[in-house]
């Protein structure tokens, strides 16, 4: 039987980068993985095919809508989606296939198929390739990630009704999209579908949508999705779908009551969430302990079995491809006998939309529920050179600082890739920097990132550009 120092079961972002990590250290480790490809949710039916389509459908909308103002005209301008599914393909196959490099690289050996802990310090593996293998090893990793949340009534056949993974692979633009949930995920790909031609309608049954997001950002972004066209019943739940030959009929009434309706669709994309995924696992084995929805509980990545470690999706806390690497990258050093620390407080969140939303650390209404005295700086793209020049004034810059600290402890913007800009400040709050700290510091100009700057200066007052 193989001897291990580190088991790891689950091949997405926690599980592959605990793996590089561990091989990196020198410690014997194996990965199991069952879906037959590295790389997880993420790589193979979460991150990576969501922004290849993001990408592809925003080139499309542009061309038809915003090249025309800047000059550039096309004549027979068409979709051909069947391209645009297999080039998402083409970026997943390489990226998995990067990972499985990765893993030889760093002498990790990679097991395919289903891992169960069958005792402490034992992992059994049902291979996909039938038969059976042990493991036996000194710490063992949970790493099993999540699958998304089920709604009674509603029953996904990924054709007609579907999960994100289902609404990825769809092979024609459905006329009528019906979302449940406005959270990222169902924005995301309403995004994807309504730029390429569908009429989409999200259903959600809070008053608002994305609920965790800086109010006011959360506000504006609602603003701009309904002035792209699409639709939202905000405050309405969904009570079933049913399944006709021609058509799906989606029930719906006020969440907090009233008279029920109806709204027809030729496609229904089911995203409230994800819920962990440990079925079949042999938690209670070993007894390891689970709050009452299924997530792993962890003191530090350790669950409260000796030696057993748990990361990611399967844990509380942010379901982010990054949060789950960082996870792994800690566990990994922990088992090496080095330090192991991930900053909850720096963790950032990106919606990958047009424009783009990005938030890092505390919200404004997560501080005045606190009773934390902070100051606020904001800035708008209307009022950034670059913005104005490339047509992408939508959006502001907002920067939170505590008073007490003069720490930078929240900054939440939205507008055209400030999913690449939030890591200035992500950086700014890792070296505990003040606001006057990032508006001392000179920015290129002309660029969107200038916007940060100004609203930096904005927490002391002295906004120069508006
Ligand atoms: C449509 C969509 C878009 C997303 N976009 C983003 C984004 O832009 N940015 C972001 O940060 N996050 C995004 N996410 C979330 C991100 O995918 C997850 O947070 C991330 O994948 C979690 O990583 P993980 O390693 O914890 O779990 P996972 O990626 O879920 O990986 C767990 C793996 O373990 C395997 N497994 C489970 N049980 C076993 C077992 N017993 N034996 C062997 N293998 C097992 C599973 O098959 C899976 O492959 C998105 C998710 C979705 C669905």
């Amino acid at each position: 039987m193989a001897q291990y120092d580190l088991v790891i079961i689950g091949g997405g972002p926690g599980g592959y980068n605990c793996a590089i990590r561990a091989g990196q250290l020198g410690l014997k480790t194996a990965i199991i993985e069952n879906r037959g490809k590295l790389g997880g949710t993420c790589l193979n039916v979460g991150c990576i095919p969501s922004k290849a389509l993001l990408h592809a459908s925003e080139f499309y909308e542009e061309a038809r809508k915003t090249f025309p103002a800047m000059g550039v005209n096309f004549t027979g301008l068409s979709l051909d989606l069947a391209r645009m599914q297999a080039q998402k393909e083409e970026a997943v196959d390489g990226l998995t296939k990067g990972v499985e490099f990765l893993m030889k690289k760093n002498k990790v050996d990679y097991i395919k198929g289903v891992g169960r802990i069958a005792a402490p310090g034992r992992v059994d593996v049902a291979l996909n390739d039938g038969g059976k293998q042990s493991l036996e090893t000194r710490n063992i990793c949970i790493a099993t990630g999540s699958v998304p949340a089920d709604l009674r009534g509603v029953d996904v056949d990924e054709e007609r009704v579907v999960s994100s993974t289902g609404a990825l692979a769809l092979n024609k633009v459905p006329g009528k999209l019906v979302v449940i949930g406005g959270g990222y995920i169902g924005l995301e790909l309403g995004s994807v579908w309504r730029r390429l031609g569908a009429e989409v309608r999200v259903v959600e049954f809070l008053d608002r949508i994305t609920p965790t997001m800086d109010g006011e950002i959360s506000t504006q972004f609602l603003k701009i999705l309904k002035k792209q066209g699409m639709i939202f019943e905000l405050g309405q739940k969904v009570t079933g779908v049913e399944k006709q030959r021609s058509k799906l009929v989606v029930s719906i009434e006020p969440s907090a009551g009233g008279a029920a309706r109806t709204l027809d669709a030729d496609v229904v994309l089911l995203s409230i969430g994800r819920k962990p995924y440990t079925d079949g696992l042999g938690l209670e084995t070993i007894g390891v302990r689970t709050d009452q929805r299924g997530f792993v509980l962890t003191d530090h990545f350790k669950t409260n079995a000796p030696n057993v470690y748990a990361i990611g999706d399967c844990t509380p806390g942010p379901m982010l491809a990054h949060k789950a690497e960082e996870e792994g990258a800690a566990v990994a050093q922990i088992v090496a006998g080095k330090w192991g620390h991930v900053n909850y407080d720096v963790i950032p969140g990106v919606v990958y939309t047009n424009p783009e939303v990005a938030g890092v650390g505390k919200t404004e209404e997560e501080l005045k529920a606190a009773g934390v005295a902070y100051k606020v700086g904001k800035f708008p793209f209307m009022a950034n050179s670059r913005a104005r020049t490339n047509h992408e004034t939508d959006g502001m810059v907002k920067i939170l600082e505590e008073e007490a600290t003069k720490r930078v402890v929240g900054a939440h913007m939205i507008g055209v890739g400030v999913g690449e800009m939030i890591g200035e400040v992500c950086v700014a709050m890792e070296f505990g920097a003040s606001a006057e700290d990032i508006a001392r510091t000179c920015h290129a100009h002309p660029t969107m990132t200038e916007a940060i700057r100004e609203a930096a200066k904005g927490v002391d007052g002295w906004i120069m550009q508006a």
